[in-house]
């Protein structure tokens, strides 16, 4: 939850500005399978990256890879003229934004906040709210694409803010993706984001459902999906899921555990405004029934374990 009150005590106004020529200070905060490629971009582009998470071995790669290593949020904010975060889910946003060891209180007066993490829309919205009497401007901005798309830097960013901000924000973001698009007000990223995980969910399911078939028919696997692929059955999700299928390789990638929560996202925000989801509230049900099988640490197109469960063909293991 957002802070009922701005902390009393403002960060000085005076902090360090970057001057015409030079490329903004960026603070990264998260470094997972995201993040670590996501900020190394950056660093390729030209700007200066301060990183920190939680994991030891990766502040290490940052530094090896020609950022800087902080000790905390708070040093990693304190010079930096953006900040952006790549954290779990919004209890993480949470935590690394409020506090008095958090963004807020730390960054100086002027930065920009931009949260990539894919959270609930009211978190953004609140934390919009929240950062305001600051003077920090945020943007929410989460993406799409994959590890795949964070390494090639060709990842979709779908933004919910204001257009002046985005207008700021836009250098950056095209160093870290391709189709890069303002789609409304705050959370509107978020939301957008909520509709591309029951899309990216349910053709998972349908396609590892296809998977299954035409094994059990004796079908040649890897020709029927050349063709499949292009049809318009057709998909990223077929490209780039098809190694997994194959090779029973489940190295994430994107957790089953992440898809649980934007599963409980999209459904949440869906209800919310009437909007009927049948499909994807059976398949929610069916990455909850995953990880309650102990996959949640697994890339989601393990979803294909769960259809080789009811189908009476999963090998274990
Ligand atoms: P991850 O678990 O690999 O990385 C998360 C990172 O956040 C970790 O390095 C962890 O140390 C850091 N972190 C957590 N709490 C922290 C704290 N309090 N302070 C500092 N650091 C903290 O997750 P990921 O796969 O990189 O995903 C990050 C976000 O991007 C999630 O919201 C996810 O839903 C979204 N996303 C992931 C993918 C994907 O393919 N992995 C694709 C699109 C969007």
């Amino acid at each position: 939850m957002a802070p009922d009150s701005p902390r009393t005590a403002l960060p000085p106004d005076t902090g360090p500005t970057p001057s015409d020529d030079a490329l903004p200070r960026i603070a990264w905060i998260g470094l997972g399978i995201m993040g670590s490629p996501m900020a190394e971009n950056l660093v390729k582009a030209g700007y200066p990256v301060t990183g920190f998470t939680l994991e030891r071995q990766k502040l290490d790669r940052l530094a090896a890879n020609g950022g800087t290593a902080a000790a905390s949020v708070a040093e990693a904010v304190r010079d930096a003229d953006v900040v952006i975060t790549m954290v779990p889910a919004s209890p993480q946003v949470e935590a690394v934004a409020y506090g008095e060891d958090g963004i807020l209180a730390n960054v100086r007066r002027g930065a920009l906040l931009i949260d990539m993490s894919s959270i609930t829309p009211q978190t953004s919205v609140d934390l919009a709210a929240a950062a305001a009497p600051y003077g920090i401007d945020v943007l929410d901005a989460p993406v799409s694409g994959g590890e795949a798309g964070a390494v090639e830097a060709a990842l979709s960013i779908m933004v919910g803010g204001e257009r002046a901000v985005f207008d700021r924000a836009r250098p950056i973001l095209e160093a870290l993706g391709r189709t890069i698009v303002l789609c409304g007000a705050h959370g509107s990223g978020q939301t957008v984001k909520a509709a591309n995980q029951l899309i990216v969910a349910v053709n998972i399911q349908a396609a590892a459902e296809a998977v299954v078939f035409l094994e059990k028919s004796g079908v040649d696997l890897p020709a029927a999906l050349d063709v499949l692929g292009g049809g318009l059955a057709g998909s990223t999700v077929l490209a780039r899921k098809r190694a997994n299928f194959l090779d029973r390789d489940f190295t994430p990638g994107f957790r089953v555990d992440l898809h649980h929560k934007d599963m409980g996202i999209v459904t949440d925000a869906a209800r919310a405004v009437g909007a009927a989801l049948p499909a994807g509230s059976l398949v929610a049900g069916l990455v909850a029934s995953l990880r309650a099988q102990g996959d949640g640490g697994l890339d989601h197109s393990a979803l294909l374990r769960g259809v080789e469960r009811l189908s009476g063909s999963w090998a274990g293991g």
